[in-house]
């Protein structure tokens, strides 16, 4: 008796695609090819319509059920800016990589003038004042 060889599934085979609906009905958003809960935003695994409604299901059904459709929307738009300015700044650099570099050279620069330790408080704090002006002037 010959036997097939077993056929593995694989995921990505399957072509799990987020669904727009899902957005309004289990407050989900797909970020980067993951399905993100705006309201606590954990991600879940996989991109079926099971994991996505057992998280709401289990996490939040009770203080959205009453909010239908329309009167999610402004819900959902409010927590879909959060996300995203949270978003932002995880990704957005907070000072100018230039900036940062001349203001090590700075220091740098002050520390050959002056051949003085880091632990003279003087110093360190001239440093610093030299650092703050080309920051954030
Ligand atoms: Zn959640």
């Amino acid at each position: 008796m010959a036997s097939r060889p077993l056929k593995k599934r694989k995921v990505a085979d399957e072509g799990r695609i987020f669904k727009q609906e899902w957005t309004i009905q289990y407050i989900f958003i797909e970020e980067k090819g993951k399905p993100i809960c705006l309201i606590c935003n954990q991600s879940v695994n996989l991109m079926k319509v099971s994991n996505i409604s057992r998280h709401y299901d289990t996490m939040h059904k009770d203080e959205f059920e009453e909010l239908h459709d329309e009167a999610r929307k402004p819900r959902l738009d409010k927590l879909m800016k959060a996300l995203k300015r949270q978003l932002d700044s995880l990704f957005k650099p907070t000072i100018d990589k230039e900036k940062a570099m001349l203001s090590s050279y700075i220091v740098s620069q002050k520390n050959v003038e002056k051949c003085k330790p880091f632990s003279d408080g003087e110093f360190v704090k001239e440093c610093l004042v030299a650092c703050a002006m080309e920051l954030c002037p």
